[in-house]
């Protein structure tokens, strides 16, 4: 994405620096297939800084209403917080040719991905001028660097893991697998390996790519009959960060193709880095030979922020926005919000905006009226994912072992516990709760749910511990 080279200049609000900035906040904040599927195609079509006026272009009707119906506000905010006074925001549907060509373009991946059919023939377009090309740059975000990365208990493992790493590649942890829940973390401490030996050693080859990235490159490279180039590109490198390598589920071709740039990789002694949402023996969808690359190295999880770190990450990121945030709103904050890095961040975002707006000083009760919207829901209702952090810290299990497919007692036991809690606190239906725990069947859920209502009613011990974990959840 184009912010993560180009960061905008946060002194001089400009259009552009703008755009950059939504797009990349947008980036972090949907996933990767929401992303792409409605930001992506979208452009900043015209702005006129006198009149503080901004015109967004979306490319079909379609898109266009949903963008404006569930978009607008976030973009009206973020220009609002960008430029540091209203903006007016207008969407209209663009006729940009470049985009309508990116969509066709995307469609025979699409269909080579799902059904995994190699195009035999090149498209027609391409010519010797247009044949693959692969941007050299490091894709590294600047921003994110191990001094901007704030420590605690639940990321110090993964944290120390990473300067080790950063200062010897490609000898000790080779590769280095990184994984945890969303917004945790992962991209950030990647980044951070990544600028660091960029520092150290600025003709180091370095490169930062999503997965799912790479999987259009692997299309892209095929249909353009270019994978010499592809091949050279990725195996020359020093370091390769691969990001969210899930993505990598069910396509083989993909797969294959990374096996070889990861063998080659090691042989040179160049380091490979690699982030998932869950570890290696869990992963479903990846051949085995991989899996069992994945796990040769060194393998560190990232576990969700305990208070203390929620706390200072507030504190941190408030003081680098100009605007320092007491301990007691930062705990007032933190206590409220606990799942992740992203969702405090967000809730950061908005009391900066409405301090910066109505010239106020960040107090309890300016947090409390900014944030209104984001506590209601969660004093309304709890989440899955609370229960799930909730249940594995009153057990002292990994929040991971929730949706993994292990099953010793120590484990199984605490997953259906918060099966039954999810069922009992939440709207879910079974099939939502099994989705959330890992792909599991609505039966599962099921049973869990009875089994453990069952021995509740007659087990006063399990029964205090439900009550002592629904506290917490209250709280
Ligand atoms: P993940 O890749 O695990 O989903 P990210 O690395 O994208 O998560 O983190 C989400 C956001 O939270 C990013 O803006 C990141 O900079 C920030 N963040 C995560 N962990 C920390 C931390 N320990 N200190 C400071 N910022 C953090
Ligand atoms: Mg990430």
């Amino acid at each position: 994405m184009s912010n993560l080279q180009n960061p905008p200049a946060l002194n001089s609000p400009n259009p552009l620096g703008f755009w950059d900035d939504a797009i990349g906040a947008l980036a972090s904040e949907l996933s990767p297939q929401q992303f792409k599927t409605w930001i992506q195609p979208l452009t900043l079509v015209s702005y006129d800084i006198s009149e503080r006026s901004l015109i967004v272009g979306a490319p079909n009707r379609f898109k266009l209403d949903w963008i404006k119906k569930t978009f607008s506000d976030r973009f009206q905010e973020m220009a609002d917080l960008y430029f540091g006074h209203p903006v007016v925001l207008g969407f209209i549907l663009s006729v940009d040719v470049a985009v309508a060509q990116t969509q066709v373009a995307s469609a025979p991946q699409e269909r080579f991905e799902s059904q995994e059919v190699v195009p035999t023939t090149p498209d027609s377009t391409s010519t010797e001028e247009q044949a693959f090309e692969i941007e050299d740059h490091s894709k590294l975000n600047p921003n994110l660097t191990f001094e901007t990365f704030v420590t605690g208990k639940a990321n110090q493992l993964a944290r120390a893991a990473s300067i080790q790493v950063a200062h010897n590649p490609g000898t000790s942890y080779n590769p280095m697998f990184l994984y945890g829940g969303v917004g945790l973390g992962k991209t950030h401490l990647i980044h951070a390996i990544g600028n660091h030996l960029l520092k150290e050693k600025p003709s180091a080859r370095i490169r930062y790519i999503h997965a799912e990235q790479y999987v259009s490159d692997v299309v892209r490279a095929y249909q353009q009959k270019a994978f010499d180039r592809f091949k050279r590109y990725y195996h020359s490198l020093d370091l390769l960060l691969i990001d969210d390598i899930q993505f990598f589920s069910g396509k083989s071709r993909t797969q294959e193709e990374f096996f070889y740039a990861f063998e080659a990789l090691l042989s040179n002694k160049a380091q490979v880095i690699i982030t998932s949402d869950t570890y290696p023996k869990e992963m479903a969808g990846i051949d085995d030979r991989l899996i069992s690359r994945f796990d040769s190295g060194l393998t560190v999880a990232i576990e969700p922020p305990e208070l203390e770190m929620r706390v200072a990450i507030l504190m941190k990121k408030a003081l680098s926005e100009g605007i320092p945030m007491s301990e007691d709103v930062a705990f007032f904050v933190a206590k409220h919000l606990r799942s992740n890095v992203r969702e405090l961040e967000g809730a950061l975002r908005k009391i900066l905006a409405f301090v910066r707006f109505h010239g106020r000083e960040v107090t309890i009760d300016v947090a409390r009226i900014a944030l209104k919207d984001l506590l209601s829901i969660q004093n309304r209702q709890i989440s899955v994912e609370n229960i799930q952090k909730a249940v594995a810290d009153f057990y002292s299990i990994k929040v991971a072992d929730m949706y993994s497919k292990k099953r010793p007692a120590n484990i199984a036991r605490p997953r259906q516990i918060a099966m039954f809690m999810a069922k009992e606190l939440t709207q879910k239906s079974l099939p939502e709760i099994g989705e959330l725990f890992g792909g599991r069947d609505h039966t599962t859920v099921l049973h869990a749910v009875r089994k453990i209502g069952d021995e509740r009613s007659h087990d006063g011990q399990l029964n205090h511990e439900i009550h002592v974990i629904e506290q917490t959840l209250k709280s």
